[in-house]
């Protein structure tokens, strides 16, 4: 962890993000945060006394990050997308005695929960994930009845709840979730009594009939758009902001070059500052060039290849740019040309990655 960078998360942002949700959903529909891989970058350890306080419970993908929420004494609803590994009993007993709700997506997952819970001698508490079109994890749908049955006659798991995941919910085309919604639909069991759910930050945003009776949402939380052409569908507050410090800065003369490869040429002398952040740290090498930092306000264009841990910044028109000076990575301002939409796009991928990456390697601080 290297303390000289810090992401800054915004409380009051996260707290508007999931009120507008709030809005959008009503008052009858849960609201569970995905907080998987580090809150997606922006830090667990700060995220969870503020998510605990105003959502109805986490998901989480592996059964690490489940335990380790129960680790700072939370006792709510926690579900966990991935299921403890085939062979670690010790997982898969802890999960039970955590009272963690796991997913089941196949009668062998079904078979070694029940096991577990025998083991432990508590009932264990099961979602039930149906794959009706993403391709991924889940139970086929045409098997789905098969496996509600066959948890129903289990003596020691309990089925609590059903949900599937949707592969284009942010996209413009609605062919592919209107499918998935209409086989979803129809494999749901007629008596009531489970939670059902289905919509990721996409779907909840642009399709209020895949609500049911909780949505997971992620993305959105932190208050990034699932992906481009939803830019507007709400008004969400990027929560994060990357800052680092000019560590050195020095003259080039016209026609030098900086970095690997020597891929950058200044056509005029130049000053060029130095940022102790790279590709190690999260910053993506395919920003080499393209992307922008702000140093007292003013665009600094990355120039020559970011490297593991440093990268260069041309300086020359920011004259008062000295050692010591705060270089903003990312802002939280959503029309800064260093926000982490505008990065995923020239980065060629999707905000997720861009804070999931960011997000390791520093101090994360919980700002107003
Ligand atoms: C990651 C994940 C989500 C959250 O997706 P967002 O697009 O960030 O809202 C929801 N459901 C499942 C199963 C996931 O894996």
């Amino acid at each position: 962890m290297k303390n000289y960078l810090t992401a800054s998360i915004s409380e009051s942002a996260v707290r508007h993000n999931i009120s507008v949700l709030r809005k959008r959903i009503g008052p009858d529909v849960k609201l569970c945060p995905v907080v998987k891989d580090d809150c997606f970058g922006h830090g667990m350890d700060i995220l969870f006394p503020v998510l605990a306080e105003c959502t109805d419970g986490f998901a989480v993908a592996a059964p690490m990050e489940a335990l380790e929420l129960r680790s700072k004494g939370y006792h709510g609803f926690i579900l966990c997308f991935l299921s403890a590994y085939f062979d670690d009993f010790k997982v898969q007993d802890e999960l039970v005695w955590q009272e963690i709700t796991q997913t089941v997506m196949s009668k062998s997952a079904l078979d070694s929960i029940e096991k577990a819970a025998r083991r432990v001698g508590k009932p264990a508490r099961v979602h039930l994930k149906v794959d009706t079109g993403m391709g991924r994890l889940g139970v086929p749908a045409t098997q789905a009845g098969d496996l509600i049955a066959a948890i129903q006659e289990s003596a020691n798991v309990e089925l609590s709840g059903i949900y599937t995941h949707f592969a284009t919910a942010d996209e413009q085309d609605r062919t592919a979730t209107q499918n998935q919604l209409d086989l979803f639909r129809s494999i749901l069991p007629e008596q009531g009594g489970v939670t059902i759910h289905a919509a990721n930050s996409a779907a909840t945003l642009d399709w209020p009939e895949t609500h049911f009776d909780m949505v997971r949402m992620g993305i959105a939380i932190y208050g990034c758009h699932p992906s481009d052409h939803m830019r507007n569908r709400a008004d969400l507050k990027p929560c994060m902001s990357v800052k680092a410090k000019l560590i050195s800065v020095k003259h080039m003369r016209e026609g030098s070059r900086s970095g690997y490869g020597l891929t950058h040429e200044f056509n005029r002398d130049s000053r060029v500052g130095i940022v102790p952040i790279g590709y190690g740290d999260g910053y993506f090498r395919s920003l080499s060039g393209q992307a922008v930092v702000r140093i007292n306000g003013r665009n600094a264009p990355v120039c020559g290849r970011v490297s593991m841990d440093q990268m260069t910044v041309d300086v020359t028109d920011i004259t008062d740019a000295k050692v010591g000076d705060e270089v903003e990575i990312i802002s939280a301002d959503p029309s800064a040309p260093n926000c982490v939409e505008n990065l995923a796009r020239l980065a060629g991928t999707i905000p997720y990655e861009i804070t999931c990456h960011l997000g390791h390697n520093m101090r994360h601080r919980l700002v107003d």
